[in-house]
This record gives structure tokens, sequence and C-alpha cells, in this order.
């Protein structure tokens, strides 16, 4: 048998373009309708063969990123090895481009990343389908890291449809080296919502905008749900945001459950201008310039070897 004795596997981080939350369903999940873009943050699993599990993380903030058991991709891991029957055994080195506990859903990359390459080293061969029905057993932002681009989520956002974009839009990220819980989040947003519709939808012209690539009209309808509970536990957020609204910036918000910040540019040039301009405001830890959509976990080079 041809067994590769490594795989690499690389899977974006995304930001929500719309993220409306409304009141928890009966399996105790809030019910949210919201585009996700994957964006030119990645992560990156490599996947060798070994005895057992383990793991190994370097890359942004990767100190804060628990090697054991608890690591999303070794939860992702033992669950393919689970479902399989599968005997064998995997080491991931994983290097984080995405910022942990950002509200881009690093760890959510890294599981989706890691139910691919251990598919493709262990030649368990799940079809598409399969693997995403283990992605949303992990957690509802793991669906959207194997398939990217740009799509609606609805349920507990882990129920996709594709979305169409046309061309590639150009956004500013303001990043926090302190990270915000997302349950933490929630519960705040429960304080503040205490009536929340059941059932929330993503308004039509943000998806018209997207279809016709049209920057301005996205940046009209960029909308977090979630901004004022993240405001609430970090009000330095307001700062950001006040930093991108004095930029060339069309619009900016909260990303997912924060604290990271994202910035709409009408285009490259102008996304320089306004990653300098909130640069100069001191306000974030780090601001970087991506576009999007991206593609979803794919192999990055396959490492061949003979194994009998
Ligand atoms: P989301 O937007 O989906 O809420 P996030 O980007 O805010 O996600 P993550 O970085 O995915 O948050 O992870 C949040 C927490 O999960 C971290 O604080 C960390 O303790 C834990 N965790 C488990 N596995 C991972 C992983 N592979 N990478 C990062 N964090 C992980």
């Amino acid at each position: 048998m041809i067994a590769p004795a490594a795989v690499h596997v690389r899977a974006p981080g995304k930001i929500n373009l719309s993220l409306r939350v409304g009141a928890v369903g009966a399996d105790g999940y809030h019910r949210l309708a919201t585009v996700f873009q994957a964006v030119s943050l990645y992560e990156d699993v490599v996947a060798e063969a070994a005895e057992g599990i383990s793991l190994s993380v370097t890359g942004r903030a990767a100190a804060e990123v628990p090697t054991d058991e608890t690591n999303l991709a070794w939860r992702a891991a033992q669950l393919l090895a689970d479902a399989t029957g599968t005997g064998a055994g995997v080491h991931l080195r994983i290097t984080k481009g995405v910022p942990t506990a950002g509200g881009m859903a690093g760890g959510s990359a890294d599981a989706a990343a890691a139910l691919l390459a251990c598919d493709l080293l262990w030649g368990t061969g799940l079809a598409r389908e399969e693997l995403g029905e283990l992605a949303a057993e992990l957690g509802a932002d793991v669906p959207f890291a194997l398939t990217g681009q740009t799509a609606i989520g609805v349920g507990r956002g882990d129920v996709l449809t594709p979305a169409l974009a046309r061309g590639r839009f150009t956004w500013v990220l303001a990043m926090s080296d302190r990270g915000l819980s997302t349950p933490e989040v929630f519960r705040v947003w429960d304080e503040q919502n205490p009536a929340a519709a059941p059932v929330p939808e993503v308004e039509p012209e943000l998806m018209h905008a997207l279809v016709a690539g049209d920057p301005h009209g996205v940046a009209r309808y960029l909308v977090n749900d979630l901004q004022p509970a993240a405001i609430e536990l970090r009000p330095e957020l307001q700062d950001v945001i006040d930093a991108f609204e004095a930029s060339p910036s069309l619009a900016a918000i909260v990303s997912g459950s924060g604290p990271t910040v994202v910035g709409i540019a009408a285009g490259p040039g102008d996304a320089a201008d306004v990653a300098e301009s909130v640069r100069a405001a001191g306000v974030a830890d780090e601001v970087l310039v991506v576009t999007g959509p991206s593609l979803g976990a794919r192999l990055v080079e396959p490492v061949a070897a003979e194994v009998d």
C-alpha cells in the first residue's frame, strides 16, 4: 500500500459579514443567521504518522493554545479515529496564523484541517459530506472552515448554503493579544436581549452587494449583533472602531465574538491607508490587510513515501 508519511493541510480563518443572533433553541444553542467569508489568514496542520495522538503548536499566540486532548484538532483526530475504527495514530504539527480566541475561528480551522489531513494520512477515504457531519459534531464553525469561500450559516451557524460573491474583497484586521471568550460574550448578549426573536435572518441586500462585488454595498450592511456585548466586556473595542471610522475604511465591525475588529476597504490601495491609520492610532496589537473569499481546508503538498 502507498501511504503518505505526512500530509499538509491549510484551512482559513473567517470573518462574519453579518451575524444575527436569535433566542436559544431546544438544543441549548442560540439560533444564528450569519454570512461567513473565509479570509487569507491561515492555520497550517501537518499530520505525521505516529503511535497514538499527539500535537504541537507554533505560530501566532501559540502559548495560549492547549496541546492536550482538549485541543480541537486533537478532538477532530480522535473523532475520525472513533468514527472509522482505524487503529492508526497521528502527530499533528499546528502552525497558527489566526489569532487565538479572536472571533475568527482559528481553533475550528485547526479541527477542519486535522479532519482532512488525518483522513488522507490514514486512507480512511470519507466523502466531504461525511467529513462535514463530523465537523458539525466538533463545533458550529468547523463545517465552514472545511468549505470556505462565502456562505450563509443558519441553525447554530453550521447549516451552510454557499453564497455567490464576485471578485475579491479587501479587509483590514485589528487584532488584540488578549482573547475574548465566546460563551462569555453570549452570556452578556443574553442579559442585553431578554426578549430575542426566535429565528434571525440575513439581509438580502448584503447578498446582492456580494454578488455585485460592491464593497460600498457590503459596507452598508455589515452588522454584528454580538458587538454591543463584546464592547461591554471590552470597552476599548469602541476606540478601535472609532479609529477605523477616522480612516478611509468604508465601515468596521467586531468579528464574531471579538475582539478582532474588521474594516472593509474600497480596494487594496485604500486598505494600506486604512491599516496605516489604524496602526498610528495605537489601539490594536497588530493590524493586517487580508482578502477574501479564500478556499476551505485543502491539501498543500502530499509528502509521499512507501509503507508496507
Ligand atoms: P470562534 O470565533 O469560533 O468563537 P475564536 O477564534 O474566538 O473562535 P479559538 O481561537 O477558535 O476562538 O479558540 C477559543 C479557545 O479554544 C481558546 O482560548 C483555546 O483555549 C481553545 N482551543 C482549543 N483548541 C484550540 C486550537 N486548536 N486553537 C486555538 N484555540 C484552541
